[in-house]
């Protein structure tokens, strides 16, 4: 038997959820949100639920039905859902080297061995997962888990019934799935459903029992894999989206001609930032680092450094980044933009094994992280490292943040 395990991450009511998020007033209330040109309901908070309101029903008759509840009816932003569906879906990268995504608010994530490496049980583990996505996200999931992937989707639903976390141990699976419907099952249509009942299969658990020639026979290879994914073991593979960049670069031109240090300076420590927190989003870290700067009449001077050790926090490459500055500047010189280049990318995998423990005590990387919460909380650039510490961003920058007030 596999002893993979696989956790299914869901958002709860996650259009709805997303809404409420960006206006807190809508909180308690029964909120629903419309498809496009306002035909349908397609999210329901858990009030709207509550009441009675159903998925996809036209929304002239929702109004007419429910016309004595106060029901807040809300065309879709689905940018913003996609906004915040990357913040999540780059927290869980943290946790997961794969993050297989199946829809805006849903990944599969595998966390295997990661109750040995955090000496942590997997029930606390889901539980942190969940805490941190509400704590740093602001939206609430269900997380489910255990050794397949049809597994974890039903252990998620479950999970929505119970505290929002749910686990299916292989040794209770025939429990599980007692009398669980068909159409439940991950993958399970009307078809494949009417073929199983025609032979006399009407739950899940019943299709742990027949024989495998049956599937094959009647259901063909994914009628096999249906029951040895019921069975607890992981066929269909976690297959991660996830683009992971080779180098990363921001460069930008000054809005005026300058050959001031300090403001140049201050220029390449904005675009280091940006580089680490892609850097940090991503779980990678950088060996090389370099440091361009281009004159006014186009010529561009280059210096790079190779690390001793590979890493992504800005006060550790701060020091190089001076030092490679102090090599190229030049005061008689008038400069139009800047930039810092990282190449030579690989993933952080100490981080990836040991998101509790004492690497990111370390004072750097808890900084580092901190800023990072601040930016999802308050939007890009709201505040960077400066030369003492912490600053707020100059107004220049402004232009190239992307408020959200979180
Ligand atoms: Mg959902």
């Amino acid at each position: 038997m596999n002893n993979k395990k696989i956790a299914l991450i869901d958002g709860d009511n996650f259009f709805a959820s997303c809404e409420i998020l960006m206006n807190p007033s809508l909180k308690n209330k029964p909120v629903c949100v419309l498809s496009n040109n306002d035909g349908c309901i397609i999210a329901r908070s858990k009030e709207a639920k509550q009441i009675g309101v159903r998925m996809g029903m036209p929304y002239f008759m929702a109004k007419k039905e429910f016309g004595n509840y106060n029901i807040v009816y809300i065309s879709a932003d689905f940018s913003l859902y996609h906004d915040i569906s990357i913040r999540m879906m780059n927290l869980l990268s943290k946790y997961s080297d794969i993050v297989d995504i199946y829809s805006i608010d849903e990944a599969f994530i595998d966390l295997t061995n990661l109750d040995k490496y955090n000496r942590i049980s997997y029930i606390n583990l889901i539980t942190h997962i969940r805490e941190t996505i509400l704590k740093e996200i602001g939206i609430s999931v269900s997380i489910g888990l255990s050794s397949s992937k049809t597994l974890a989707k039903i252990a998620s639903h479950k999970a929505k019934n119970s505290c929002g976390v749910y686990i299916i141990n292989n040794e209770n699976i025939h429990k599980e799935l007692y009398k669980l419907d068909l159409e439940d099952i991950w993958g399970v249509g009307k078809n494949i459903a009417r073929t199983l009942r025609s032979f006399g299969i009407f739950h899940a658990h019943e299709i742990l029992n027949k024989d495998d020639e049956f599937f094959k026979y009647e259901l063909g290879k994914k009628g096999l894999e249906l029951k040895y994914e019921l069975q607890g073991q992981a066929i269909i593979p976690l297959i991660s989206k996830e683009e992971y960049p080779k180098s990363i670069q921001r460069t930008r031109a000054f809005p005026n001609f300058s050959s001031n240090k300090d403001y140049i300076m201050t220029e390449l420590e904005l675009h280091l930032h940006n580089v680490c927190k892609k850097l940090r989003e991503k779980n990678q870290v950088t060996s090389i680092i370099s440091v361009m700067l281009r004159t006014k009449d186009f010529k561009v001077f280059v210096q790079e450094e190779k690390l001793d050790k590979a890493t992504n926090s800005e006060i550790v490459l701060k020091k190089y980044i001076r030092k490679l500055f102090n090599l190229l500047f030049n005061q008689n010189i008038i400069y139009r933009s800047s930039g810092i280049l990282t190449y030579s990318l690989e993933k952080n995998e100490k981080n990836q094994l040991s998101f509790f423990q004492d690497n990111l005590n370390i004072k750097e990387n808890k900084l580092s992280r901190t800023i990072d919460e601040l930016e999802n909380k308050f939007g890009n650039g709201i505040i960077a490292l400066g030369q003492s510490g912490i600053k707020t961003v100059q107004n220049e920058h402004k232009r190239q943040m992307r408020f959200r007030p979180f």
